[in-house]
């Protein structure tokens, strides 16, 4: 596949000249690095450039030369974009080597490339763990900016609730402070603004809390009780006690042989004591299916490793490919937050739709995240949108590198199918966090009323538009 397609030559040894970090270009092998794991929908052209930053100068540096070329460019800090948002780009400043995580009286210092997963060890071996997401290989630069839900977040929050300051280099190459007492509006805004692009994050200051035990539970059952499940789950789980953080899955494996299956899975937190009531709240909601239930009790090391997702829901090492990846397969993801329950049709619809037509060498999940607890707490001081809302319900489907058009095409297919069962429940907004392509009004599904005044500060701090992209905010 050609690179992205700058006729113009352009002579990055100037820019080579004054990194600590690098420029990868075409005929390198090194731009292996520029995959990942899942694209979207379509094929990823290798960019022109991929500048690997390993400081905040290097970052000033390369903006400065890519302002300087009038070169379009993304920001990538773990590259986990559903959107590809950071990676379909000409040149990507990639913030992968800005990864250092420090940890002092209870406050984690991180770069923006560090990964959940590294950081969530880190922070354990000083008894400390900050809320993230499941997945070890998203980017702390990305979580916080979206938000970051995982099983730790209806006890104590996004990722995003814990930020206290960042270090952002600025559109004119400026850098600032933003914390409750410097540049204030910056900060309010970058905590849930996504994609929105405001500026360059460097570095991020975060709260974290004592790391303590938790126990695992997980259920499976065939797919013939998805819809028992579902209702019991949508009436419970958003409701339940902050301390329990249970998902429901639907999941086919790719090859249509196999059975599909549904599963519960997540954390109850506290003591003992504690624990127990849960297992025995959980037990009734249950009734019968309750039997089918297992639970693990983790020390705080593996309980990190659990919540980051380095150990799979029934706490066996995650299997996770190589880095870095030599082929990407494609996800397609769509998702919606729910301020109420699903109707009996519709939960019908959506178990029946999940089944419908499965091909081989494609895998699709179904995943409903309860919100409530501490994700509810209200909250003027970011620019985080979706705090009261009961659940949400992520469609995924999921093929190889060598898949053909046909079968992306499928995939997608069944996703926006799938999407439609539940839609007319939906209250209209979606998560930043999985950033849809596809949304008419996308500002508004992310923002809803926040998008004025985010765009306000947008013309503040980048009134010339230098970071865009097909979601960046517009300029008012
Ligand atoms: C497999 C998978 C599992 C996931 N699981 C969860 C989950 O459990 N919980 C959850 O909340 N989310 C989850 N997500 C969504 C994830 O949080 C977002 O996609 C997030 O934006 C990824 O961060 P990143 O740094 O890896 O991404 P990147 O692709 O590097 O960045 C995404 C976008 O954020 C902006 N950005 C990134 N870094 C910076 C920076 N330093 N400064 C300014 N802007 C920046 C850019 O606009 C960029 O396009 C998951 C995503 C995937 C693919």
């Amino acid at each position: 596949m050609e690179a992205h397609g700058r006729a113009r030559e352009v002579d990055w040894s100037p820019l080579r000249g004054v990194l600590q970090g690098t420029v990868i270009t075409p005929g390198d092998e090194r731009l292996v690095l520029a995959n990942k794991q899942f694209a979207a929908g379509q094929p990823i052209a290798p960019p022109q450039a991929l500048v690997r930053c390993r400081s905040t100068p290097d970052v000033r540096r390369t903006l400065e030369f890519l302002r300087e070329h009038a070169l379009p460019f993304s920001v990538r800090s773990g590259g986990h974009c559903f959107a590809d948002l950071s990676t379909r780009a000409p040149v990507i400043v990639d913030l992968a080597e800005l990864n250092h995580v420090t940890c002092r009286d209870g406050v984690a210092v991180v770069g923006p490339g560090a990964l959940s997963g590294d950081v969530s060890r880190s922070l354990a071996t000083e008894g400390r763990v900050v809320p993230t997401g499941g997945c070890p290989r998203v980017g702390m630069g990305g979580l916080s900016l979206v938000g970051g839900f995982g099983f730790l977040g209806r006890r104590h929050g996004l990722t995003s609730d814990q930020v206290e300051r960042l270090r952002v280099v600025l559109a004119d190459g400026s850098e600032v402070h933003a914390s409750r007492d410097e540049a204030p509006d910056l900060f309010w805004a970058l905590r849930g603004s996504g994609t929105a692009g405001l500026g360059i994050v460097t570095e991020l200051t975060l709260r974290t809390f004592p790391l303590e035990g938790l126990t695992v539970c997980n259920g499976r059952w065939p797919l013939t009780e998805a819809a028992a499940l579902m209702a019991l789950w949508q009436h419970h789980a958003p409701e339940a006690d902050p301390d329990v953080n249970l998902e429901l899955g639907l999941v086919a494996p790719d090859d249509p042989e196999a059975p599909c299956h549904v599963e519960l899975f997540g954390v109850l937190l506290g003591s003992d004591a504690r624990v127990a009531g849960h297992r025995e709240t959980l037990a009734r909601w249950l009734g019968p299916l309750a039997k089918d239930l297992r639970l693990w009790n983790l020390a705080p090391a593996e309980a990190a490793d659990y919540v980051v997702g380095l150990l799979d829901h029934e706490v066996s090492p995650a299997w996770l490919p190589s880095l870095p990846y030599r082929h990407t397969g494609y996800q397609f993801t769509r998702s919606n937050f729910f301020d109420a329950p699903l109707s009996p049709e519709s939960i019908r619809a959506c178990v029946e739709q999940f089944e419908a037509d499965r091909r081989y060498a494609q895998f699709r999940e179904l995943e409903l995240i309860p919100w409530g607890g501490a994700y509810a707490r209200p909250d003027a001081s970011s620019s985080f949108l979706h705090r009261g809302a009961r659940m949400m319900l992520r469609h995924t489907a999921t093929v190889g590198s060598r898949s053909t058009e046909a079968l992306r095409e499928h995939g997608r297919a069944w996703v926006d199918a799938s999407r439609e069962t539940v839609l007319r429940h939906a209250n209209g907004h979606v998560y930043q966090g999985y950033a849809d392509t596809r949304l008419d009004r996308f500002h508004h599904a992310y923002y809803g009323d926040r998008l004025g005044r985010l765009q306000r500060i947008k013309q503040k701090y980048d009134p010339e538009n230098v970071f865009r992209n097909a979601q960046t905010l517009a300029l008012p």
